[in-house]
């Protein structure tokens, strides 16, 4: 199918106009086609090799309107930092319409009723950003959006220096976020919220639509989304950056991609976001953050759900988390079969890792290939003896296990990724792409998708980042 083929539907729009604003997109000056994803576009039904990229650009910059597209933006609030806002919204994000569960949105396609003092826009550089990580984090098996397309323009726009503007077509099953709910309880509007919990229901999860109390099965639902996620992201040192509830997906899944980073150097406290001086948002507190926000989110649906059963579900969050994440990493560590001291065994890991100043990434890689020869992993630490210990212990868990070394080494080189874009890598492409060279934008993106595999021709982006990229901050600008 072409891109003019798609047709769109509409079902936020049957809600009442409080929940959004219909809006057009403003098209950026001289758009430029960057890249863009067939395998996000096979997901939509379209047929890659028959979308020009003259399609593509007229798609992303509005001026192709879909059959079935009613533009609009929508309504939130969310909690910031600890802090409420009564509102929120898309700013600069306009949706087009849905097809096959996917709801298209634009992000940086002009001002919306919710911009406030924003320009409505987003520059090349955080674009390219959520463009390739989105994708990156869906290959590593972690539930996000994802990004079909990304255009650039000759728009200038201002940021702490002139950029320029960009947009990119993100797809997500759902864009309802922890803040929707905030906004309609926090306003007292609660017909609306309950019309909210039964259109998200119905998108995300229609298998309890027909059951007893389906609010609180949902909202347990979303814990254990929630929970599971975010062990996810610990098990790949992902550090989401700025996990304010207007950026929590009601559906669990990753969303709004900013000053977000892959860890270099194992660091638990490590904070990537600039603006975070309190480290809020750090690599280690992320699970507290993701309850504190399930908390805020019980709260807002309290009018639908007594309270009380609400903590009930949210009770069982330590468990998913733990579950997941140990799970994970038995995989990463290629154990079959679980055991009781193994929380230790993980435990003490991380602190080899922090203390020994490793890369996670390779080291995982390596650890996929180990078998009695530790030189190749002591390398990869500045605390060897400490490394060694630990390799002592791994032995003898390995010992007990039935599974033959080729048989670990293949499962582990499928869960323990060779690639991840970490953010000195990003601006390597951000670098070309700002002078008008977009391949390295869309080498990464085969990276990102196939992040198990080997590439000789990116063999440096496999190895322990170069010290001076180490663990950098990023700011919130984008
Ligand atoms: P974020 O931190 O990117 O999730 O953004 C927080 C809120 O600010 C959201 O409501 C965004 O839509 C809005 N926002 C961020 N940047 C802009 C911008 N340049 N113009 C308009 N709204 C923006
Ligand atoms: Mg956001």
């Amino acid at each position: 199918m072409k891109i003019t083929n798609l047709i769109l539907e509409t079902p936020y729009l049957s809600l009442d106009p409080v929940f959004y604003h219909e809006i057009d997109p403003t098209p950026l000056k001289n758009p430029t086609l960057v890249s863009f994803n067939p395998d996000a576009a096979e997901a939509l039904g379209l047929d890659p090799l028959q979308c020009g990229s003259q399609e593509w650009e007229s798609l992303l910059n509005g001026t192709l309107r879909l059959e079935g597209s009613r533009p609009y933006a929508m309504c939130y609030a969310g909690h910031q930092f600890g802090y409420y806002v009564p509102r929120l919204g898309d700013g600069r994000a306009i949706n087009l319409g849905s097809i096959n569960g996917w709801n298209l949105q634009l992000k940086g396609s002009g001002q919306t009723l919710y911009s406030r003092q924003g320009d409505g826009r987003a520059v090349l550089r955080s674009s390219i950003r959520e463009y390739l990580m989105s994708e990156a984090i869906h290959a590593l098996g972690i539930p996000t959006s994802r990004a079909l397309a990304l255009i650039s323009s000759d728009e200038n726009v201002a940021r702490e220096k002139w950029e320029k503007g960009a947009i990119v077509l993100r797809l997500s099953f759902s864009w309802i976020r922890f803040g929707s709910f905030e906004y309609f309880f926090h306003t007292g509007r609660y017909k609306e919220l309950k019309n909210l919990a039964d259109f998200l229901l119905n998108e995300s999860f229609p298998q309890f639509t027909a059951q007893e109390e389906p609010y609180r099965k949902m909202f347990g639902e979303i814990v254990k989304r929630t929970a599971h996620t975010i062990a996810l992201w610990q098990s790949v040192g992902f550090n989401h950056g700025v996990m304010n509830t207007d950026n929590m997906s009601a559906a669990g899944l990753t969303i709004d991609y900013g000053p977000f980073a892959f860890m270099d150097t194992f660091e638990s406290g490590y904070i990537c976001n600039h603006t975070d001086t309190q480290g809020r948002y750090s690599y280690d507190n992320q699970p507290r953050i993701g309850y504190w926000n399930l908390e805020r989110l019980a709260h807002a649906l309290s009018p639908l759900i007594p309270e009380e059963k609400l903590k009930q579900e949210l009770e069982q969050y330590k468990e998913y988390f733990t579950a997941r994440l140990m799970e994970r990493l038995r995989e990463k560590l290629g154990l079959e079969t679980a055991e009781e001291n193994d929380s230790d065994l993980f435990r003490s890991l991380f602190t080899v890792m922090e203390n020994g100043r490793i890369d996670m990434t390779p080291f995982f890689r390596t650890l996929s290939r180990y078998d009695k020869n530790r030189e190749p992993l002591l390398a990869l630490s500045l605390a060897p003896n400490q490394l060694n210990e630990w390799l002592d212990r791994y032995d003898s868990r390995l010992e007990r296990t039935a599974r033959s070394s080729e048989e670990r080494h293949r499962k582990m080189l499928r869960v323990n990724p060779k690639y991840v874009l970490k953010n000195y890598i990003l601006q390597e492409a951000i670098d070309a792409a700002e002078t008008g060279h977009f391949s390295l934008v869309n080498d990464l993106l085969t990276l990102a998708q196939t992040p198990y595999d080997e590439h000789e021709a990116f063999e440096r982006y496999a190895a322990p980042t170069p010290n001076r990229y180490k663990n950098m901050q990023l700011s919130c600008s984008s």
